[in-house]
């Protein structure tokens, strides 16, 4: 993919020929995506549901790449998938989020992969591993498989949001600074699970520099055999594309260098300003671990840690600074500090 961004969008799963060359038909008249994506073995939770049509789903791939122009990507959760989708024409597969966790597996798909110029898609873990994701993408890479990206589908909700999985921004950030060269594309269908917040995830996908979307896309979702209730219309999806704002990494005019630049150094300056009150604060920290060494007292306190937690927020402005977000730091300080006072009883027994 040489394009700047890239568009994958398909159904979730291959249900039928027919429903594969329709929806194939309707988004190559909307969106021309860069490929076209489905599944033809469904890693499913519990047996029983549907778990994909098999190999006979690969031909009508193949249809679809011959009648449409539109490569075509499935799900590969095994050496021998691999090697039914190179046989059939496919040079492209995604690795999904169970099988990515499981390093044997990861290992017997990379082995599979007799040629080098094929395309592979690296989902995150379902749980927020991001070591298992970058080894994956790293057998990868050292097998020397030359087009490798990096899906993020979002992470297991530990915590209740109106998404299906949490998208942990933070994540895939760290996965661009630790493997810069691996391209980063958002499945914005697998973190909503709704029609409605997909819109919303792959701005912000576009805001964080990512690569492009994969996005589900049935030409009939109601009647869909998995992931009904995310997918959506190729007409749908031309819309929310049409309404992305599209964003550049930088701008080449003098004055935007020169502001940028301005407030950087403002926030340079307070950065170290932060460090610096940190460290002093920490130095505190200590001299009272002491003074409770001394005295045999225990280091958490609770009715001062209320205290610190009631007088801060009720201090800070909440158009300035979110109490979520303030409570957070005062909690990383707060264990950073018990931690401190723990090494200093465990030292000085
Ligand atoms: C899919 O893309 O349909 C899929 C099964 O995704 P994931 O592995 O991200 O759950
Ligand atoms: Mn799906």
């Amino acid at each position: 993919m040489s394009k700047e961004f890239s568009i994958i969008a398909g159904p979730c799963s291959v249900e039928s020929e027919e429903q594969v060359l329709l929806t194939a038909q309707k988004l190559s008249q909307t969106v021309k995506p860069d490929f076209f994506r489905a599944g033809v073995w469904k890693p499913r939770t519990r047996p029983g549901s549907f778990e994909g049509v098999g190999v006979k789903g690969l031909l009508w791939l193949k249809k679809v790449q011959t009648e449409y122009g539109i490569p075509a990507i499935t799900e590969a959760g095994c050496a021998n998938h691999v090697e039914k989708i190179l046989k059939h024409g496919l040079s492209a597969f995604w690795v999904g989020a169970r099988t990515v966790a499981n390093p044997f597996s990861v290992q017997e798909i990379v082995d599979a992969c007799d040629k080098k110029n094929i395309s592979v898609f690296v989902k995150n873990p379902i749980h927020p591993d991001i070591e298992l994701w970058i080894g994956a993408i790293e057998r990868f890479l050292t097998a020397g498989i030359e087009n490798v990206y990096a899906i993020h589908r979002g992470f297991y909700p530990y915590e209740k949001t109106h998404l299906r999985n949490i998208p942990r921004w933070e994540i895939p950030i760290e996965l661009a600074r630790r493997l810069p060269q691996v391209k980063i594309i958002c499945d914005p269908s697998h973190i909503a699970g709704k029609p409605e917040y997909i819109a919303e995830i792959a701005q912000r996908a576009i805001n964080l520099n990512m690569c492009g979307i994969m996005i589900e896309t049935h030409y009939k979702p109601e009647i869909a055999l998995s992931d009904k209730e995310q997918q959506i219309t190729p007409d749908l999806l031309a819309k929310i594309i049409s309404e992305l704002s599209f964003r550049k990494l930088s701008a080449d005019t003098s004055e935007y260098r020169n502001n940028l630049n301005d407030l950087r150094e403002k926030i340079d300056a307070i950065d170290f300003q932060l460090i610096d009150m940190l460290e002093h604060r920490f130095k505190i920290v200590d001299e009272i671990g002491n003074l409770k060494k001394d005295n045999n007292i225990t280091i958490l306190q609770l009715e001062r840690w209320k205290s610190i937690i009631e007088s801060r927020l009720n201090y800070a402005n909440p158009d300035n600074i979110s109490k979520d977000f303030l409570l957070k730091i005062l909690q990383m300080i707060h264990k950073e500090s018990i931690a401190r006072q723990n090494k200093i009883f465990d030292e000085r027994k």
